[in-house]
């Protein structure tokens, strides 16, 4: 078979035949709960939401990379459960005596929780659950056809696998209702992959509940003030307590400061009196989640209880860009995992290094226009691209250089168009676009072994080419899906 022609995709569609998509597709997103909550909610109570930020259209992506990306996740589930509980390791890379956390604040505070902690002899629970989601791009590379490459590994508020899953919905629902698809022969039924990602990741966090052991205890989702993206969270509360009769309490970390015991004794944590048996932070990510040391305090006091944490201190330290970086040196993989397992996720990595090694700086301002720079951080917007590299590296000092990582920009496919679509924007855009696959996959580990995993789902997240960055939280994407090719 010819190698699909991704320049010449989408087929052509009408203004009056996008302007139907359009319409169908934000009333199905409307009426299947699609949603945000809109920029200045009247409060206290929400009276109205907008649809998520869409693309008409799912993207082109090659079937036998999608199913390696499903296939390795497995690997991945059990290769960031091995790094969250190996200590040494995370000290070296990420502690705040050698490793990131010294020249990094947020990391520092992190790992010196994770330390008191150790040596207080609190860490009263072995197990830990990751739900994770590992991103991918297109890559080409010069003489051979489109290959799988990572963009990164999040093992913190992995979002949109609910949101992901309507997305698809979607789709699936414009394919049968209309017959514009028919623009072209790959638009068919089984070229478009099932996504109940949503169903997965309340699967990982009912099985920490069960392995916790008090089945009327309740799961703490902690959330950030002001979310936007509730209703993602939700269908993840809806799906627990319609399928496992688990209830959800949602708090922020300053209302859990007033909330929130950990029983001396027992160390059980308590929520307004309501005992819980696993947290899942949907906020702690960023250092803006944290404005006082009393999130910190609230963070560690939540860390040091019973419940199982979604994910830990050393959880959230094992997605740092810093690990990504170092494990992709000579031999540091197979630490974790066997030599062929290691052989398979290799072959989907950029080139990677950190600023501090000898050279590193040099190399950087000498490829610049082909790299991106990348702190430890998460949610989008905080790398440095091509030209700005330059600029940027003159402004770090020899210290600041270690929280920092080079890695080879990945080459996407060129030519695509979207058409996107956003509440707060008049319309269907029409843009050049790239699209970025995620797998989510959950693990449930603890005491040196990894008690279960799975891949669970998928998403896909769109942006147009003209922005370096894809977080749909940010702005910059629209939630999309695939047509597999
Ligand atoms: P974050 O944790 O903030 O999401 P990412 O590593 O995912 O950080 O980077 C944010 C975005 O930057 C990605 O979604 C992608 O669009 C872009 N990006 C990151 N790394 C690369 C790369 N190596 N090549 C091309 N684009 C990249
Ligand atoms: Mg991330
Ligand atoms: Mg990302």
């Amino acid at each position: 078979m010819a190698a699909f022609d991704f320049a010449a995709w989408p087929p052509h569609f009408s203004t009056e035949q996008l302007d139907e998509l359009h319409l169908k597709a934000t009333t199905y997103a409307l009426a299947h709960g699609l949603l945000y909550l809109p920029v200045a909610p009247r409060p206290p109570l929400p009276t109205s939401a907008i649809h998520a930020p869409l693309s008409l259209v799912p993207s082109p992506f090659p079937r036998h990379l999608f199913a390696f990306a499903q296939k390795i996740q497995s690997i991945y589930n059990v290769l960031y459960s091995k790094i969250a509980m190996d200590t040494e390791f995370l000290d070296n890379v990420m502690g705040a005596e050698q490793g990131v956390g010294k020249v990094d604040n947020f990391t520092g505070q992190l790992w010196s929780g994770w330390k008191k902690l150790r040596d207080e002899n609190a860490l009263a629970q072995p197990l830990q659950l990751g739900l994770f989601r590992s991103d991918y791009l297109l890559h080409h590379s010069e003489g051979s056809d489109y290959a799988l490459r990572q963009v990164e590994f999040n093992t913190i508020s992995s979002s949109f696998g609910t949101l992901s899953e309507r997305a698809a919905q979607i789709h699936r629902h414009l394919l049968a209702s209309t017959s514009y698809f028919e623009a072209s022969p790959i638009f068919r039924a089984d070229n478009f992959p099932s996504n109940n990602t949503t169903s997965g990741l309340a699967e990982g966090l009912a099985l920490a509940h069960k392995a916790y052991g008090v089945p009327e205890a309740c799961i703490l989702f902690v959330v950030q003030p002001g979310e936007r993206n509730v209703f993602d969270q939700r269908w993840l509360e809806y799906d627990l307590l319609e399928k496992s009769n688990i209830k959800v309490i949602r708090q922020t970390f300053d209302e859990l400061a007033d909330s929130a015991v950990v029983e001396p004794s027992s160390s059980v944590l308590k929520v307004n009196n309501v005992e819980i048996s696993t947290v899942y932070f949907r906020a702690g990510y960023t250092p803006t989640d944290y404005p006082t040391s009393a999130q910190y305090d609230t963070r560690f006091l939540l860390e040091r209880s019973r419940a199982i944490k979604c994910p830990s201190y050393p959880l959230q330290l094992a997605g740092g860009k810093k690990v990504q970086q170092v494990l992709a040196q000579e031999g540091v993989l197979e630490r974790f995992i066997d030599s062929a397992a290691a052989q398979e996720l290799r072959a989907s990595w950029m080139e990677m290094w950190g600023l501090d090694e000898e050279d590193g700086t040099r190399k950087a301002a000498e490829r610049h226009m082909q790299l991106v720079l990348k702190p430890q951080r998460e949610g989008g917007g905080n790398n440095v691209y091509k030209e700005a590299i330059p600029p940027f590296l003159e402004t770090l000092d020899a210290q600041e250089k270690a929280a920092w990582i080079a890695m080879a920009l990945i080459v996407p496919p060129e030519g695509i168009q979207g058409h996107l679509v956003k509440a707060e924007v008049e319309g269907n855009v029409k843009t050049e676009v790239v699209s970025e696959l995620g797998i989510f996959g959950y693990s449930l580990f603890g005491a040196g072994e990894v008690k279960a995993e799975k891949e669970i789902g998928w998403l896909v997240r769109t942006k147009g080419k003209d922005s370096n960055e894809g977080g749909v939280a940010s702005g910059f994407s629209v939630l999309d899906s695939i047509v597999l090719v």
